[in-house]
């Protein structure tokens, strides 16, 4: 099951973001907590809380989330970036709403801690 997360807040227009993209399936807004100088997650409507619960019906949504990430870092104007899930609270993952970050405008290093 789906926990209430943030996300399902900034998705329902609880929380405020500061949204980058938007379709029928997914929201791309910048991260509060910005790990580099261009920190954009992108999120599905679907309630999906990770990978881990993601099923073989999610294949083309999962597909959307990773294209839209690359469209929304190339609008940053984004020539390198990192697409990163975090799957699972020792993986970093601290929101319960799949989601991928899409990190750049600065040299990153390998590997993540
Ligand atoms: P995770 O650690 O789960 O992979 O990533 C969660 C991300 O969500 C973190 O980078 C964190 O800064 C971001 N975040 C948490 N709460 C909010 C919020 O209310 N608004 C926005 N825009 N980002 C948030």
């Amino acid at each position: 099951m789906t926990r209430d997360t943030v996300f399902s807040k900034i998705l329902n227009g609880e929380i405020p973001c500061d949204e980058v993209y938007g379709d029928e399936y997914c929201l791309a807004f910048r991260d509060i907590s910005p790990k580099a100088p261009v920190h954009i997650l992108v999120i599905p409507r679907k309630p999906l809380e990770s990978l881990k619960t993601a099923q073989d019906e999610d294949k083309s949504l999962l597909g959307h989330l990773l294209l839209v990430g690359a469209k929304v870092a190339q609008q940053e104007g984004l020539q390198n970036w990192r697409t990163v899930i975090n799957t699972g609270a020792d993986a970093g993952q601290t929101v319960f709403h799949l989601h991928l970050h899409v990190i750049g405008g600065r040299p990153l290093k390998w590997p993540p801690g």
